[in-house]
């Protein structure tokens, strides 16, 4: 039995799919301006998570994610400019050159992670027309009004403003009043754009369409009704994202879907929470934001990042640091270790003793994705004293199609011969009590940029990290 806490009744639930076989997943995607930060990366490995966990249930998922190459500004909350426009022209290339670029290091990126590609990659630009027949329609409705600047969303016209958040729309308004209203004709501070004119504050924006309201573009959370609409039609089953779109983008998404089309949009909200750095946000400005390609100059294993994720649940804060990529990176390497270097005991595996394991490790995911109980699980069995070595590896690569380790392929790292040699005499020196030589050529290693640890599986060679 799966369970998933959905933000929109704030309970863990009962997952019951609205069809009994095929699942309907909407993930919002990134916004293709930049390089995705590990905040960012922490979400899409929850996501991930979420996959496999729904098809170890034997549920067919069909998965949708939108990359975000226009109309995304720099608020949420519809002030600023569009970063992919403002990221063009600073660099003095085209934004499909910006966005073509971003999206393959974003999918680079998800590779080096073992996430899984969503089956549907959606552009928000590829999508444009179904984003203006979705705005004519909700003006028709009446749910949508113009500006010489703009196609606005009246959010006092929509009843349920501010369920998803828990926020009345009162003070949403009180929120959105500090933000700058750089559109004079704005009925309501948190009104948001359907589509943006090639007019006023953006007249000299690059990207441009023609619409029945002229030349401009799609404001950003219009995208995401549309898009999933119409690949997994309403309602459909799942919808995620990061703990910081709830309060706008999502409420936004759900306004405009449901106002529309008289339904609900997704049964189930699920997000994944933030990624704090030494106990901090993240920022550009303190030096202490990371990509993942920061993490791999470092000499890490993108992987460790990944293990460091599921070592706290994807509702908690995550706190980074370098020591807990490195703690991480440790334990991945003596499970890897534990994997291929083997054990010689002799003893027959207990179908209760595994059985109990395997029973373990699915409650654990399937009670709201419970990684870290999952991880220890895989622990617990690599300390179990009645369970021989080849059913161990049977559990635990088993596990890994959840966990996502690559566990199967993974090599330990490679070591030059020349450092082997040292280890082995390091070896031979301490079987022969002559501890101080045998230091001595530890320290030698290290000068050469390797840590040899002396594990509980046996002696252990890695790069050093810097
Ligand atoms: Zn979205």
């Amino acid at each position: 039995m799966l369970k998933l806490y959905n933000t929109l009744s704030r309970k863990k639930e009962i997952f019951k799919p609205l069809k009994p076989k095929n699942i309907g997943l909407y993930t919002c995607g990134p916004t293709v301006y930049n390089y995705a930060h590990i905040g960012n990366l922490r979400t899409y490995v929850f996501e991930d998570v979420l996959e496999r966990v729904l098809s170890a249930n034997g549920y067919k998922v069909k998965r949708v994610m939108n990359i975000t190459d226009v109309g995304h500004l720099t608020s949420d909350a519809d002030s600023g400019e569009d970063k992919i426009d403002r990221e063009a022209k600073v660099s003095k290339k085209t934004p499909a050159e910006i966005a073509q670029f971003y999206t393959k290091v974003f999918f680079d990126d998800l590779k080096k992670l073992d996430i899984k590609i969503p089956g549907i990659i959606a552009p928000a630009t590829d999508y444009v027309p179904d984003q203006i027949k979705l705005a004519e329609q909700l003006f028709k409705k009446g749910y949508a009004y113009e500006t010489p600047q703009a196609l606005y969303f009246d959010v006092s016209k929509f009843k349920n403003y501010g369920r998803l958040s828990g926020k009345s729309l009162k003070q949403k308004i009180t929120a959105a009043r500090k933000e700058v209203v750089e559109d004079p004709g704005k009925r309501n501070p948190a009104d948001f754009a359907l589509w943006f004119k090639t007019a006023g504050r953006f007249k000299n924006h690059l990207q441009r369409w023609p619409s029945p309201w002229g030349e401009g573009f799609p404001g950003w959370h219009i995208e995401c009704s549309a898009i999933s609409r119409k690949f997994l039609g309403q309602p459909f089953d799942i919808h995620t994202g990061g703990v910081d779109h709830i309060g706008t983008h999502h409420e936004n998404e759900i306004a405009q879907s449901e106002a529309a089309f008289g339904k609900p949009l997704a049964k189930y909200w699920l997000h994944g929470e933030h990624l704090s750095v030494n106990g901090g946000k993240m920022s550009k400005s303190l030096g202490n934001f990371y990509t993942l390609q920061d993490i791999i100059d470092k000499n890490f294993d993108p992987l460790a990042f990944r293990y460091l994720v599921l070592t706290s649940h994807y509702r908690s804060k995550l706190n980074f640091t370098m020591e807990s990529l490195k703690a991480a990176d440790n334990a991945l390497n003596n499970l890897r270790n534990f994997l291929s270097a083997g054990e010689n005991k002799k003893i027959r595996a207990d179908k209760k003793i595994t059985g109990k394991f395997e029973e373990g490790f699915l409650a654990a995911i399937n009670d709201d994705l419970n990684t870290p109980r999952a991880l220890a699980i895989v622990w617990e069995i690599i300390k179990n004293r009645k369970t021989p070595f080849s059913a161990k590896k049977r559990l635990i690569l088993g596990f890994d199609k959840i966990l996502g380790l690559s566990l199967k392929t993974a090599k330990t790292a490679k070591i030059p011969a020349k450092i082997e040699e040292i280890a082995k005499e390091r070896e031979e020196l301490r079987r022969n009590k002559q501890f101080i030589k045998a230091d001595a050529l530890r320290k030698e290693m290290e000068r050469l940029g390797y840590v040899i640890e002396d594990t509980a599986y046996g002696t252990q060679i890695t790069p050093a990290r810097h």
